[in-house]
């Protein structure tokens, strides 16, 4: 059996309602050393995908791991070689803490700030919740 059949065969398992809403997928990081330095070079896309600012990403992978950069062309250079798992699971990280509903789980949330808090607001639950990062 195949990895596709095996797919296959797994959804066939799974009830239909599963995957009627729409999953969201953790986009992973597409990245490519540069002699000392690392580049993501799908930073733009993953920030896209994520519906945040460029900045809030890159603020965060830089502090997450614990280096220097900055975004070039829509690519982040991090001053530093980094391993593509590390910065994929500082992704997962980042969607957990910034971007999906902590009720629901969906990505259409946005950053809201009251009273000096920063909130997590979904529009399509209604949830509100501290951003704990
Ligand atoms: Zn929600």
């Amino acid at each position: 059996m195949d990895y596709e059949e095996m797919l296959k065969k797994g959804r066939e398992e799974i009830p239909e309602d599963v995957f009627s809403g729409e999953r969201f997928e953790i986009p992973e990081a597409e990245t490519q050393k540069d002699g000392n330095k690392t580049v993501i070079r799908n930073f733009r896309t993953l920030a896209d995908t994520f519906n945040r600012e460029e900045k809030h990403l890159s603020k965060f992978l830089l502090k997450e791991m614990g280096t220097a950069g900055h975004i070039e062309d829509g690519e982040l250079v991090l001053n530093g070689t980094f391993r593509r798992g590390s910065i994929n699971r500082k992704l997962t990280q980042y969607a957990e803490t910034f971007v999906l509903c902590t009720e629901c789980n969906r990505p259409d949330t946005e950053i809201v700030k009251e009273k000096g808090v920063e909130l997590l607001k979904c529009e399509a639950c209604g949830a509100r919740s501290p951003i704990e990062d």
